[in-house]
């Protein structure tokens, strides 16, 4: 399966979120791609550092607006129609869910609606970036599409699982009615340069935690599992269904599934640490195994994880180093 590129130079492309961690990234290869892309972020959780490389780029433009306030209409670089829109944005780290639920509630169900309508009336490609979270704590190990999930729907991670959930039915439903052309990408844990230290997610938290040469504190027995995606290769997955016509939900990720001490452990070994491992109290609805299912990402996308995660963490640490410096 060979997908051929779909949008590049003259394609003009919303990126909500774009000042965040994996959006920023996104942006850089639309860019180099040659396509025009608006990015518009309210900065809850990102920063303009992130796009600070793209400052003098004439076919770039940032916005700062609330998406689930829906877009201003009084911006030149808004007015003009998309031929694809990129619904990126939302608080992600487990921080976020406590800090920000209302906010994620929000960006997920209206500012996912009014992003919906504005590609009905552009007839715009619609590209969803939803999560592994809809699978909840999952009883089926690796987890494939066709797995509904263990979700919730109360707990502290409900505001968000419920709402990349929410966004998912709305995403199809548009898709139903107005035949809108789609896509849903479920993202599994993904690192790398441009993630915040202090955000909560495992891998910026122990980086940094080695570098300042504190323990590293691991939740409850550091037994339960993640499948780590180095960040070029999930932006490669999420530009591959951009290019598609496949609709999703596709599962985009790796298969290095670790578990959080071996991750620790590998991270003090890797940085050279002197630092020890503690654990501590594990939240709650944490889930225990996370390792998607890739068949779909492979047979219709092509898409295959290139990063290993030596090579991964060891960009990533170099980046963390740099920022702590
Ligand atoms: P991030 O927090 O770095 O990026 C999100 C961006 O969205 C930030 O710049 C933030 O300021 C912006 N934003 C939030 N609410 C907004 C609003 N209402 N209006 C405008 N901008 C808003 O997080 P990330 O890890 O880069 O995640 C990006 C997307 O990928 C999110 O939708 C997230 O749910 C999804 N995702 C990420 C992962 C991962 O491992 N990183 C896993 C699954 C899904």
């Amino acid at each position: 399966m060979v997908i051929s590129q779909r949008f590049g130079p003259g394609h003009r492309i919303l990126v909500t979120g774009g000042a965040g961690f994996v959006p920023s990234h996104v942006v850089d290869a639309l860019i180099a791609r040659g396509c025009t892309v608006v990015a518009v972020d309210n900065f809850v959780t990102g920063s303009k550092e992130n796009l600070a490389q793209l400052a003098d780029e004439p076919r770039f433009t940032l916005v700062e607006a609330d998406v689930s306030e829906g877009l201003p209409g009084h911006h030149p670089a808004l007015a003009e129609r998309f031929d694809a829109i990129m619904h990126l944005a939302s608080p992600a780290s487990p921080t976020d869910f406590a800090t920000l639920p209302v906010e994620i509630l929000r960006v997920g169900s209206l500012g996912t609606l009014h992003l919906l309508d504005r590609a009905v009336s552009d007839g715009a490609r619609f590209l969803l970036a939803s999560t592994s979270e809809a699978y909840g704590d999952p009883q089926v190990h690796p987890q494939p599409e066709s797995y509904w999930g263990n979700v919730n729907p109360i707990g502290v991670r409900s505001v968000y699982d419920e709402a990349k959930r929410f966004a998912e039915a709305a995403t199809m439903a548009y898709h139903r009615l107005h035949g809108l052309d789609v896509g849903i990408v479920r993202i599994f844990n993904t690192y790398g340069p441009r993630m915040r230290p202090d955000d909560g997610r495992a891998i910026p938290a122990f980086i940094t935690q080695a570098l300042r040469g504190e323990p590293l504190t691991v939740h409850g027995t550091g037994s339960q599992t993640r499948s780590i995606c180095y960040v070029d290769d999930l932006v490669r997955g999420i530009l591959l269904l951009l290019d598609s016509a496949e609709t999703g939900p596709v599962n985009c990720g790796t298969e290095h599934e670790v578990s959080m001490r071996e991750l620790a452990e590998r991270i003090v070994s890797m940085t050279g640490s002197s630092s020890t491992v503690t654990y501590v109290t594990r939240p709650s609805d944490d889930p225990e195994l996370r390792r998607p299912d890739l068949t779909l990402a492979r047979e219709r996308l092509g898409f295959e994880p290139q990063v290993s995660p030596q090579e991964g963490l060891r960009r990533t640490i170099e980046y963390f180093s740099q920022r702590l410096a």
